[in-house]
């Protein structure tokens, strides 16, 4: 086959994997396989740059820079919806429609409203042309290489489509993945972000589009636009864009009249809190494209569609005081702590004020009645200040100016939402925080000592930072509270069993800012030393596998700091791991990391163990059964039939061992 069928072919499949996994959520291949294919497509394209094509799913990783987002404008006019809020505003609405059209009976589409940061999106002849955002309507920004790295997204269309349209839809961020982003950031120190909705529209104008592309985003799209369109009617558009590939979500539903508006609304308002991702409505939409053209537009929306709002649970309480939280990093938020309340089946005590900007923007005040509501996020959130309630002898909020732990001035970086307290060494919220980083499951992991006890070790004088962890003595704990011989003994023993755990969590434990459990083990990695890596330049670090300018300078500032080049010192003397422990063998390779095989059966050319020897020392892992962690079967004959049923059942591929020798020797 020649270079450019082969370089098509892998496209196509690779299109088609996409989709099976983004948009029908069925994947019919490993991420182990998707991963060879893509790889063996990026290398014949850099073998053959005159087969590039800026819609080879090999773009959707992403890397370009766009420094400014180009103004572009919108072929057909981006509008807004109308708001209701009641069935009543419904009715009336379905009156103002029929005094036009007449008493003629009406069909609805009924969809969710999807909670995120509207995108338009251009196609011509099957490919991907061109992504704006919604903007003012009448013109958005080009974010196309963003838009791009969105696996949800097609890049080629299937079917029968028409030349030229226009698709629209939503670019939101489901709760699982905006979780996961801000368990990462947490892991790190950094603050979290505060809602799916502005992590999803922010995402949209990142200037890196690598970063676009590791965000979880999807898009669910709600409307097709163009001339000479095969169909008459929203809802058959929608089934029409599903065909040709777009993720269309599949509650959207045909209503024969009002009636059957209302039930869909009140099914959605019961059952939103199950969805994967933030909804606050639904849009209802005359379903007739002829009824749509008699109807037409107001200034600002078309007289054809309503959304109907979800009223969020909504209490109101008064502010008893502002208190103020310090972070391991120093970063400060401010709680709003309030009379206690009942609110979605909780009682309500806090409340996040997020930072001094948000308190401002509410003109909150100690004292003031306030509505607290509950939105996707797990803290509730003040949404305003109920001013008819106000004191007249309130004044406005100020903001601390002091650390509240150790009276250190704050600082507020250029461009930054939070405060911080400077004094890392000395402000006691930062030291515990730190020391409890450096004991936590994913990082030394010390048995026998928990978040409290650092506290009180920290209180009564005997620890300052985590290097003075190893010259605790039982008799130095006993006096303490709640401690016995044996919580002691333990104690001190399993701060000397953390000489066991491995440089990559060792680096990820001693908190430099920015480096997370990922960073840490890419760190260990390539330097393979604490030496090597505190000697690192700028230069040296940014060269780095998905090192970047920021984490760069963050390693640099930690190890300029004296304090924390005598700690290590410390650690080392105790004799905490500060290098890789390399395994002698010059075959070895991490192919397979993070890939799990089973071995079943006998085989002709290799023994079961050789098979085995080789998958770990190419960094893969053996697994004992099968199961949905298994990533490989590898089998010989007489392998058993409740096993082949099984990898069959789970969809594991079964491989042989001349299969598994060509995967590893792949280059
Ligand atoms: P608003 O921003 O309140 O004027 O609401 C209009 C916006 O709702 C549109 O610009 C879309 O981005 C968004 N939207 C979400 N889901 C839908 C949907 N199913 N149909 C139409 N618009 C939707
Ligand atoms: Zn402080």
């Amino acid at each position: 086959m020649d270079i450019q069928n082969t370089i098509q072919t892998l496209r196509e499949e690779l299109n088609q994997h996409n989709y099976n996994y983004y948009v029908l959520d069925k994947p019919t291949i490993s991420d182990f396989e998707f991963d060879l294919k893509l790889k063996q497509l990026q290398d014949l394209e850099d073998k053959y740059p005159e087969y590039f094509d800026e819609n080879s799913p090999t773009q959707r990783v992403g890397g370009t820079i766009t420094k400014n987002f180009q103004t572009v404008p919108h072929e057909h006019r981006m509008y807004s919806l109308d708001n209701s809020y009641s069935k009543e505003e419904l009715s009336d609405w379905e009156k103002r429609i029929q005094k036009v059209l007449g008493d003629v009976p009406l069909e609805y589409t009924c969809e969710l409203k999807y909670d995120g940061a509207s995108i338009s999106i251009t196609y011509e002849n099957g490919k991907l042309k061109r992504a704006v955002t919604r903007g003012d309507g009448f013109q958005g920004d080009d974010v196309t290489n963003n838009i791009k790295t969105i696996k949800s997204i097609p890049l080629k269309l299937k079917g029968n489509f028409p030349e030229k349209f226009d698709v629209r839809g939503e670019i939101i961020l489901p709760f699982a993945g905006f979780e996961k982003m801000n368990q990462e950031l947490m892991e790190i120190g950094e603050l979290p972000y505060s809602n799916p909705r502005n992590t999803a529209s922010g995402s949209l104008k990142l200037q890196d589009s690598a970063e676009v592309a590791k965000r979880p985003l999807d898009c669910l799209l709600y409307f097709l636009i163009g001339h000479k369109l095969p169909f008459n009617s929203q809802f058959d558009g929608l089934e029409t864009a599903r065909k040709w590939g777009f993720k269309v979500p599949k509650e959207a539903k045909l209503a024969h009249n009002l009636e059957e508006v209302f039930e869909f609304i009140d099914y959605w308002d019961i059952h939103r809190h199950n969805l994967p991702y933030e909804t606050d409505g639904v849009v209802v939409k005359v379903n007739s494209f002829y009824f749509q053209d008699e109807l037409g537009f107001t200034a600002k929306s078309p007289r054809w569609a309503i959304a109907y709002k979800f009223k969020s649970e909504q209490v109101s309480t008064k502010l008893s005081s502002i208190s103020y939280q310090v972070g391991r990093t120093g970063a400060i938020t401010p709680v709003a702590n309030l009379e206690p309340v009942q609110l979605a089946g909780t009682i309500v005590k806090r409340a996040s004020l997020h930072n001094a900007d948000q308190i401002e923007k509410l003109d909150i005040r100690v004292g003031d009645t306030v509505f607290v509501e509950k939105g996707g996020e797990i803290i509730p959130k003040i949404i305003a200040v109920d001013f008819t309630k106000r004191n007249e002898n309130s004044a406005p909020t100020k903001y601390i100016t002091h650390c509240p732990e150790c009276h250190t001035e704050l600082v507020r970086g250029e461009g930054e939402a939070n405060h911080y307290c400077p004094n890392f060494y000395g402000c006691p919220p930062q030291i515990i925080g730190r020391i409890q980083h450096y004991i936590s499951r994913k990082a030394m992991d010390i048995e026998g000592l928990g978040g409290e006890t650092v506290a009180l070790l920290f209180n009564n004088g005997l620890v300052h930072n985590f290097a003075d962890l190893y010259e605790l003595t039982v008799e130095q704990i006993l006096p303490l509270e709640r401690m016995a011989q044996k919580s002691a003994e333990n104690l001190v023993k399993g701060v000397k069993n953390s000489v066991n755990i491995p440089f990559e969590r060792v680096l990820y434990a001693i908190g430099i800012r920015f480096v997370g459990e990922t960073v840490a083990k890419k760190l260990a990695k390539h330097y393979k030393s604490i030496d090597a890596l505190s000697q690192a330049t700028l230069m040296d670090l940014v060269l780095v596998d998905e090192i970047g300018d920021r984490i760069a300078q963050s390693v640099i500032d930690f190890f300029e700091n004296i304090e924390n080049r005598i700690i290590i010192e410390r650690l080392k003397s105790y004799g905490i791991q500060f290098e890789i422990v390399e395994k002698v063998n010059p075959n070895a390779t991490n192919k397979l990391s993070g890939k799990t095989f089973v071995v079943s059966g006998v085989f002709e050319k290799y023994s079961r163990d050789d098979l085995k020897k080789a998958i770990e020392d190419n960094g893969g892992k053996v697994g004992s059964s099968i199961s949905a962690k298994t990533d490989y079967v590898i089998a010989g004959d007489n392998m058993g039939p409740a096993k082949l049923e099984k990898a069959n059942k789970l969809n594991v591929p079964i491989i042989s061992e001349d299969d598994f020798m060509i995967l590893i020797n792949e280059s």
